[in-house]
């Protein structure tokens, strides 16, 4: 379903190609280009702007501190905490984010910004601007965990076994409060900022559900964030090219014959064959792979028997691998099945293996977008100081974001939101895991100034003739 601004000035702007399935929101967002970018830069600037220093360094430095500024005022803070402890204490599966869904469309509904919704069952899409190109998508995932919250705090999970331990409250409250910074300055957009509300990031793929519901068509670019318990408030870390791996899963069912455990001739071993099977699989990273090419094989999950003098007739185990390279993470499919289903042979039993079986699809590697990386490297660095921009090594945990990422340049980054004073925080998916909440500004204006700098500094060549502009002033 559409949901429509009101009060919205229409101009004479044709329908843009993006919302050609549904013109009607192409109209209540046809602000169209007639507002300049100068003009733009006047209401982020409180100083006149000339037209020949509309794009100078120091024009282009102002806006994220502007919109810093403005997510610490007490208003929007206080807006953003309560939204996050909402969220907080109503924690949601993957695909079953219905409340945060609603909220997230009440506080875009008080805000006028039009959405797409349902998209990918839970998924919202909010779209700040003209309606027309550059369109620009930030991304915030809205899940929780299937855990139990150990933090006895006033704000604590309300519904027993779910937990926001991942920080995807925040996320979800960073970018609804990037929206009322945009939106605030919505005249002033030259193109088009495409919110992108996402389930289901921790299981279910719930990124590639939105890719293929069309999210991604026509954006140019996307930006994500994940907050960071063990990196300092007012840092950011991220690097340029791949940051993290490709991420499968396994689990397959050794089969042999059960029987006494005292007279093991009548039996063939499942629990034995596994236990080798287990022991060649560490082989194919330390023996096989290039010690450069960083890989991982984790057995995680062993189920056999249930009593001391019984053998069971099967065993299942179960795990992931990583790669940053698609001929690595091929060659590891292949490589575990051959390897599971040979060793167990070795030992007479059978073995079937799924590698989906969760159902959910293997999550690419994430590559940062190298352009993208110095228009963040500036961006952020305007916004916190250079020096709080630090480069980080890519790591073997995976982000669905990647889907996106694969299909459009993208660009994620974490957001540090450790206080020196403040006892170490609990890291991401701990049952004693807590946000700090001073990092809320932060996310809201990164994603802000991200997005707004990228209309101003990467229009159509078209948009930006000197004779339009000045027909404008
Ligand atoms: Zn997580
Ligand atoms: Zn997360």
């Amino acid at each position: 379903m559409y949901k429509y601004p009101n009060g919205i000035e229409h101009s004479s702007c044709p329908p843009n190609s993006y919302f050609s399935d549904d013109t009607r929101i192409a109209k209540s967002m046809g602000l169209c280009k007639c507002v300049s970018l100068i003009f733009f830069l006047h209401i982020f600037v409180p100083t006149p702007i000339s037209s020949t220093s509309f794009l100078s360094p120091e024009v282009l430095a102002q806006i994220p501190v502007n919109f810093l500024d403005r997510a610490n005022k007490p208003d929007l803070v206080d807006w953003m905490v309560g939204i996050r402890r909402t969220i907080h204490e109503n924690p949601e599966l993957g695909f079953e984010e219905f409340v945060t869904s609603k909220l997230i469309r009440t506080e875009l509904d008080k805000m006028n910004i039009p959405y797409k919704y349902p998209v990918a069952v839970t998924g919202v899409v909010g779209f700040i601007g003209t309606g027309g190109p550059p369109f620009i998508a930030l991304r915030a995932d809205m899940d929780a965990l299937a855990m139990q919250e150990r933090v006895e705090w006033e704000h604590k999970s309300k519904v027993p076994g779910k937990m926001h331990a991942c920080g995807h409250d925040a996320h979800v409250t960073m970018l609804l409060g990037a929206a009322k910074l945009l939106q605030e300055n919505h005249h002033e957009l030259q193109g088009t900022i495409v919110l992108v509300f996402q389930p289901a990031e921790e299981e279910g793929g719930g990124a590639k559900k939105m890719l293929e519901a069309g999210v991604l068509e026509n954006v140019d670019v996307i930006f994500g964030l994940h907050v960071s318990a063990d990196r300092p408030i007012g840092t950011v870390a991220s690097r340029p090219g791949p940051l993290f791996a490709a991420s499968g899963f396994f689990e397959a069912v050794i089969s042999g014959k059960g029987g006494h455990a005292a007279i093991p001739q009548d039996t063939v071993d499942p629990v034995f064959a596994a236990s080798n099977v287990i022991i060649s699989l560490q082989h194919l990273v330390s023996r096989e792979a290039d010690p450069l090419d960083a890989q991982v094989v984790t057995v995680a999950k062993f189920q056999g028997g249930g009593a001391f003098n019984v053998i069971p007739d099967s065993v299942t185990i179960g795990g992931t691998f990583r790669a940053f390279s698609k001929e690595s993470f091929v060659q590891l499919i292949q490589r575990i099945e051959e390897v599971i289903t040979g060793q167990a042979s070795v030992q007479r039993c059978n073995a079937t293996i799924d590698f989906h079986p969760s159902g959910e699809p293997f999550v690419p590697v994430t590559i940062n977008n190298k352009d993208l990386h110095k228009h963040f490297q500036n961006v952020a660095g305007e916004l916190l100081g250079t020096q709080n921009i630090k480069e980080m090594q890519p790591e073997m945990g995976a982000e669905d974001f990647s889907f996106f990422a694969e299909a459009i340049p993208g660009y994620y980054f974490y957001l540090g939101m450790k206080t020196e004073t403040q006892e170490k925080l609990e890291s991401e998916h701990s049952p004693y895991f807590t946000v700090n909440e001073d990092v809320l500004p932060y996310g809201a204006a990164l994603h802000a100034s991200l997005a707004a700098r990228y209309l101003v500094e990467y229009q159509p060549k078209s948009t930006l003739l000197k004779g339009s502009l000045h027909e404008e002033l």
